[in-house]
């Protein structure tokens, strides 16, 4: 493994230069403002018409159309949702100065030839390994959101130190840059999201709750222990990996953990995780999805919709209520 930190980054490269930051949502927010405050000339395109316009205005930010905030950029980083990417680079590019670099957070647009850059353009990736609010959090606070940085096209021979700077300006230097692919941070990011971060976990809750449900337990008791109480145990697992959660569990906990959790990831569940990597690594699952994006996400929106309408919702919405520490 190859890592970067701030004793391996030279700033100076972007001196007198102007970056780019096309969009601002949680990612570009906290990119923006921290290369503010690094010292950087930044400018932010936005649509006007669109909602983040207003917001970075208030933010203090100077704010342009894309096509006029590219102008002048030595870096461009696409901060959208990954499904715009495309369009909003067939836009922009004849407005890119020659030579610049185009910069990344996840590398779906390029691994999966949704853009393909002009050939005297740089292309890398700079991908924080948390989310935008953190980014910021962390930066404002000395600290630093570790990052992966991987290269695509190295037009000017230059593209790694202008990455790595840029990590330096967001923050992420500070605590670590790791170099990766394109290839690597994208299907293990999408594998991740998909097997266990986001639909592992949101289908092992909901299922662990109608099992309670329907066996007659009070839904707001099977809340508590099947949703509620999983940030006790992330929390346990983010500081401290298996051991810190098995340190502080019940001997009972480890035990039922150790002889149960085999028996709800078993062959069956293996197999499926194999499946999906298997359709990200062949490109069935952007191209899928980039369908469901050209057609309006009409499958998107039912599934989502259906997730809202689950009863655990309901019943989570009025006990969170009374949890007034999620105030804050
Ligand atoms: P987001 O949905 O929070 O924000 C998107 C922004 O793009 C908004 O400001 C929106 O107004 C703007 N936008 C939309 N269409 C536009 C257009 N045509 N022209 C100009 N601006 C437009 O997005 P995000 O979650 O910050 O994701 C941005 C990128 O960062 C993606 O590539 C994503 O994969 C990556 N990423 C996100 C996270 C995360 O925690 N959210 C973490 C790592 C990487
Ligand atoms: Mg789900």
């Amino acid at each position: 493994m190859q890592m970067y930190s701030e004793a391996d980054v030279d700033t100076a490269c972007l001196a007198d230069c102007q970056i780019t930051v096309l969009g601002y949502g949680s990612q570009g927010r906290a990119h923006a403002l921290n290369l503010v405050d690094s010292g950087f000339d930044v400018v932010v395109g936005l649509r006007s018409s669109g909602a983040s316009w207003a917001k970075a205005k208030a933010d203090g930010l100077n704010v342009k159309e894309p096509n006029e905030a590219v102008k002048g950029a030595a870096i461009v980083v696409f901060l959208t949702p990954d499904m715009v990417q495309k369009e909003l680079y067939a836009s922009v590019v004849d407005d890119i100065d020659k030579g610049a670099t185009l910069l990344f957070a996840h590398g779906f647009a390029i691994h999966y030839k949704q853009v393909q850059p002009r050939a005297d353009l740089n292309v890398a990736l700079i991908a924080p390994k948390g989310p935008g609010g953190l980014v910021r959090r962390q930066y404002k606070e000395g600290r630093g959101v570790p990052c992966l940085v991987a290269v695509h096209q190295d037009a000017t021979g230059d593209a790694l130190k202008i990455a790595l700077a840029y990590a330096a300006g967001i923050g992420g230097a500070r605590a670590g840059v790791i170099a990766t692919t394109f290839a690597e941070e994208t299907e293990t990011d999408l594998f991740g999201e998909q097997a266990v971060l986001c639909g592992g976990v949101t289908e092992m809750i909901v299922a662990g709750f109608e099992t309670l449900v329907e066996a007659g337990y009070q839904p707001e008791v099977a809340y508590y222990e099947v949703m509620h109480e999983l940030k006790l145990i992330v929390d346990l697992l983010h500081e401290g990996g298996l051991k810190k959660m098995h340190k502080f569990i019940s001997d009972t906990a480890a035990w039922g953990d150790m002889t149960s959790g085999p028996l709800v990831i078993d062959a069956t569940s293996r197999a499926a995780m194999k499946d999906i990597l298997k359709n990200i690594q062949d490109g069935t699952f952007a191209r899928n999805w980039i369908a469901e994006s050209d057609a309006g996400m009409p499958n998107f929106k039912r599934s989502m919709q259906a997730d809202l309408d689950h009863p655990i919702e309901k019943v989570g919405a009025d006990l969170r209520a009374r949890m007034d520490w999620l105030d804050d």
